[in-house]
């Protein structure tokens, strides 16, 4: 019995429900769950793949720990897989800024590949959506590859076939700083959306078949990026401004545009509320990017710190009705085929009542609530991604 199979059956059994019957059971929100195909398209989970002592396949808690994925909550249904991200951060824009980026980029994708190919049992690489399919009727989940910043690619656009080669298939031109390609939401204008290097990196992401990712981006890069791509975009982790107005977000109209085209924002569980980034909390935020580099002891002291602040000064100041109320609004306005899931867990993600993967089955549920069919959450957890890689790689040419 697959998942895909079970989800089959219940579309069936919907269909065949003759109108007039009494109203059924209501549908049990962790068996619709696990019968569907759930991607989250922004995983940070890598930036832990080094640590010492720490494994992905081993359960860690809220509790012990500050990862928020692990393979055995991953296998207990909550998530089947999703994008394992290549991020990268942005040091200064010069030949010995972009060398350096490229050798930790490739770096961390090497890492990537090491982690997931550790644990064949349990998880497998995916790089088509047919590949995704095929691992979910297996009973595997399913390890996508992106890339969060192109800043790594230097000026060379042409580089961006050796990480399509190393299985990337979702990438974004720029992180919280303006690069050489675009401007960023982050920070402040430089080229009025993308640079020519970053019109230049559009058209080459569309020739290998990548899916571009206008999350981080400034709303002129935005429009840039919807404009050129001769297939639909995602934001792989963005909230609607609507909930919150940030310039991280994306506002209405502009989700409106990005459905015309074909494109689907994928809801974070990031700044629903502005970022509350305290000093104390800055400075976790720079020791995470080298948590591989802490003994177990100073983890275990990290993660208290972390854990510590948590109580007194979380960073966003959300919880689950506001996530809810923001996802239904994102839903109505950019319809069931333009809604995704990207929640930047272990990236900033999550908030009380939403701190991890285990939150997942809670969304379906109130969807279900709300009047959402499976067949339509389906859709938004993995049908809409899914065929948007089909759509870029359909239009590949190399
Ligand atoms: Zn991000």
């Amino acid at each position: 019995m697959t998942r895909l199979i079970a989800a089959a059956s219940l579309l069936v059994l919907a269909a065949c429900a003759p109108a007039a019957e009494k109203p059924a059971q209501p549908a049990d929100p962790m068996a619709v769950h696990k019968s569907l195909l759930v991607l989250d398209t922004h995983i940070d989970t890598p930036i832990n793949f080094e640590r010492k002592g720490w494994s992905f396949a081993d359960r860690h808690t809220l509790e012990n720990d500050v990862v928020q994925i692990d393979l055995p909550r991953m296998a207990d249904g909550n998530l089947d897989g999703g994008f394992f991200a290549i991020y990268t951060a942005q040091g200064p824009l010069t030949a010995k800024g972009y060398a350096d980026a490229l050798a930790f980029a490739r770096h961390r994708s090497d890492v990537i590949d090491h982690e997931i190919a550790a644990h064949p049992d349990l998880i497998q690489p995916a790089r088509t959506a047919d590949d995704a399919e095929r691992l979910a009727k297996a009973g595997k989940l399913i390890a996508f590859k992106s890339m969060e910043n192109s800043y790594e690619l230097g000026t060379d656009v042409s580089l961006l076939k050796e990480f399509y080669d190393r299985g990337v298939r979702l990438a974004g031109p720029v992180h919280s700083e303006t690069n050489q390609f675009a401007d960023s939401s982050g920070d402040k204008g430089k080229w009025d959306g993308l640079s020519p290097l970053g019109e230049k990196w559009v058209a080459e992401a569309n020739k290998l078949g990548i899916v571009i990712d206008a999350s981080h981006s400034a709303d002129a890069t935005f429009d840039d990026l919807l404009e050129l791509s001769k297939t639909p975009i995602l934001l792989s982790h963005s909230s609607p401004r609507w909930a919150s107005d940030q310039p991280r977000n994306l506002d209405d109209a502009r989700i409106r545009k990005l459905a015309a085209k074909g494109g689907a924002i994928c809801m974070s569980t990031i700044y629903l509320s502005p970022m509350n980034l305290s000093p104390k909390r800055a400075k976790l935020f720079e020791q995470y990017e080298h948590i591989s580099d802490l003994t177990p002891a100073q983890q275990a002291d990290y993660v208290r710190q972390w854990h510590e602040l948590d109580k007194t000064d979380h960073i966003w100041n959300t919880d689950f009705e506001h996530y809810m109320t923001a996802l239904l609004h994102l839903i109505q306005v950019a319809g069931v085929d333009h809604v995704c899931f990207g929640g930047d867990w272990d990236g900033g993600g999550g908030f009380p009542g939403m701190d991890d993967i285990t939150a997942l089955p809670k969304v379906t549920g109130r969807l279900l609530k709300a009047g959402y069919s499976p067949a339509d959450i389906g859709k938004m957890t993995s049908g809409n991604v899914l065929r948007i890689v089909r759509a870029a790689q359909a239009a590949a040419q190399h």
